[in-house]
């Protein structure tokens, strides 16, 4: 017998049936499910929203319409504002439930409590399932029961826990007898023309599958050394579907896991995917720091560094936006970003740091931009990304460890791949100039086809003085009274 006659499944961000335990506990408790999108205009509109993430969105919520078609339901659409349309929906329906997967942003922590409580006032049962990450944000702490802020202790309870064996997605959603009215799927933004960032990755739950297989059988057992050149596709470019839901982490997690047993069992090292966990564990991990210290989505986890007198100057932050500073890992990685709304890690690392630390600009600005674009773009992820490379962060690299960007150019593109695919007037560069094009001469300039000042900038700052300026910044933050006499 079940409990509810008609229940309603409120999809967010976890737009998928795979692996969806809200979506499961509501077809296992009532007769009939109501599954329905509400287009939140305080996310869609957001400033700092990026058209690719709303365009994978949109891909996902048709995806998951015809999923659910196949399964005699559909994806009811109400346009609004989620308190009051998913009011309206439970009186026009009868129905005495509403399910949904957490969600642990501050703006989404505060709109579901205000759903919560208006619908619990009508009489409606509220239930939560788990789906976004591996582990709830409130699931461990240390001994001494405060939440883990530094990531290696956290990261060695967090490899040791067992995780709920992934579900399969329903065979069946009933959808109730009667008929319910829908708006249209929001339009698509169209970010996918000439001159828009046209992404490589598109919101639907096969191709997040496929993708997936494809990882396991070609890059984990690598991904160790894999990972690191930017020019390489040694990562599984699952981001986007993580961050929207569109692939449970706990499936990737118990396929790696398998992967790593299988790996230990044949006696082979297991390299690869024990490198690719811990990159679970790092996204596990920021979203408990967002959960435990809302705050940081605002402000430097470390109160000293809020003080940095950031410099700020536009026409510098302006020129790394745009991949013309002038250093070539830097333009690469900012032009990948503008056409492909995706960046590879080592490169955020490397572009994080030049903005805060060569530039001088807070990394609040680069933390928006980064939002404004990534397809992936992820408040716990990006935040604690940048307030890493910012060293302004729980676990951030210390202040004193600033990124030389040739260094990093040379280090991991050494042989240039991905400064030639993103920077094509440095094509013809050699490799020994290629991080360091104002090394060639002038006549060396023209023999390439690429003269500074002309097909490609000067470097807008010198990194030796700018990397001293950086340090004395940080040393006056930390310490005001010592900066007081410079
Ligand atoms: P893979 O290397 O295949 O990793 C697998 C998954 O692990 C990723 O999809 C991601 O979900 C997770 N992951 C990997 N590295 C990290 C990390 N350092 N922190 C948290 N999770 C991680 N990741 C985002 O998902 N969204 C962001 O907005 C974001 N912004 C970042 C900003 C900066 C400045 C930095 C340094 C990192 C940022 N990252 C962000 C983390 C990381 O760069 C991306 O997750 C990764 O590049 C995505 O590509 P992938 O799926 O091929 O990664």
């Amino acid at each position: 017998m079940k409990r509810h006659r008609i229940a309603v499944y409120w999809f967010r961000r976890i737009i998928r049936l795979d692996d969806n335990q809200a979506l499961l506990a509501a077809t296992a408790a009532a007769e009939y499910v109501v599954p329905v999108f509400v287009p939140d205009p305080a996310l869609l509109a957001h400033p700092n929203t990026a058209p690719a993430r709303v365009d994978f969105l949109f891909e996902a919520l048709a995806d998951i319409d015809a999923s659910l078609r196949e399964r005699g339901s559909r994806l009811i659409v109400r346009s609004g504002q989620p308190v009051e349309e998913l009011a309206r929906l439970v009186r026009e329906t009868g129905a005495t439930a509403l399910f949904f997967s957490r969600d642990y942003e501050p703006y989404a922590r505060s709109r579901d409590a205000a759903v919560t409580e208006s619908l619990r006032e009508l009489g409606v049962t509220v239930e939560t399932g788990s789906d976004l990450l591996t582990i709830e944000p409130d699931e461990i702490f240390t001994g001494a029961g405060k939440p883990y802020t530094v990531f290696t202790p956290y990261k060695k309870v967090w490899w040791e826990r067992p995780i709920p064996e992934p579900q399969e997605a329903p065979a069946r959603v009933p959808f109730p007898p009667s008929e319910i009215f829908s708006d249209p799927l929001p339009e698509r933004t169209g970010s996918s023309g000439t001159t828009e960032p046209r992404p490589l990755v598109h919101g639907s739950e096969r191709e997040a599958r496929s993708r997936l297989e494809a990882f396991l059988r070609d890059k984990v057992v690598s991904y160790d050394t894999g990972r690191e050149p930017p020019g390489s596709e040694g990562t599984s470019r699952l981001s986007a579907y993580l961050k929207m839901g569109v692939l449970s982490a706990r499936r990737l997690l118990a396929a790696v896991r398998q992967v790593r047993k299988e790996a230990l069992a044949a006696r082979r090292l297991a390299g690869g995917p024990d490198t690719f966990l811990a990159e679970l564990a790092w996204r596990d991990f920021y979203y408990q720091i967002l959960w435990h210290f809302p705050s940081v989505a605002e402000r430097s986890f470390r109160p000293a560094y809020e003080g940095i007198a950031w410099e700020n100057r536009e026409e510098y932050f302006d020129a790394w936006r745009d991949g013309r500073t002038g250093y070539p890992i830097i333009d690469a990685a900012q032009r990948q970003l503008k056409s492909e709304a995706w960046m590879h890690n080592r490169a955020r690392m490397i572009t994080a740091s030049f903005l805060t630390k060569d530039l001088l600009c807070d990394w609040r600005l680069g933390e928006a931009y980064f939002m404004r674009m990534l397809i992936d773009g992820d408040l716990a992820a990006n935040n604690g990304g940048w307030q890493w490379a910012a060293s302004t962060g729980t676990d951030a690299q210390p202040f004193f460890r600033i990124f030389n960007p040739v260094a990093q150019g040379e280090r991991f593109d050494a042989d240039g791949v991905y400064v030639r695919r993103y920077v094509p007037e440095l094509r013809r560069v050699p490799n020994r100039f290629l991080h360091r094009p104002w090394e060639l001469s002038p006549s060396e300039q023209e023999a390439v086809g690429c003269v500074l000042g002309r097909d490609y900038p000067y470097p807008i700052v010198d990194h030796k003085t700018q990397r001293e300026k950086a340090l004395a910044l940080y040393r006056r933050a930390a310490d005001p009274a010592a900066g007081k006499g410079q």
